[in-house]
């Protein structure tokens, strides 16, 4: 009997066996968190409406938001928001993204402190 119960496994070989069955344990249980119709869980921690956020080099984070089919993306850490109304090319979600992506490469800006943290 093989079992690994309580017990590290000897070769590399039983070690990326199991390094690998996790893994397969890991996506299945995310798969199962997710909602019928495609869409990702909501994800702890992250506002609602969050698909997906960019860290600015001052620490805030570009939250980009897809709601009622009006991607916009908003710093954190400064005034500034990306909008279908804003005057540069509006439009797909894509370059909502893009500009998350190059606004996050310059904003020094810091996150304001919010209650409770540090
Ligand atoms: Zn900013």
């Amino acid at each position: 009997m093989k079992g690994w119960a309580g017990e590290t496994p000897e070769t590399p070989e039983q070690f990326l066996a199991e390094l690998e069955r996790r893994a397969e344990a890991d996506k299945a249980r995310k798969v199962s968190s997710e909602t019928p119709s495609g869409q990702p869980a909501h994800v702890s921690g992250w506002p609602e409406g969050v698909i997906a956020r960019y860290l600015t080099v001052g620490g805030a984070k570009v939250d980009v938001t897809d709601t009622d089919e009006h991607p916009e993306a908003v710093c954190g850490g400064c005034p500034q928001t990306f909008t279908r109304n804003s005057r540069y090319i509006s439009g797909s979600l894509d370059t909502v993204h893009r500009w998350a992506q190059e606004h996050a490469e310059k904003c020094r800006a810091l996150p304001r402190p919010e209650a409770g943290g540090r």
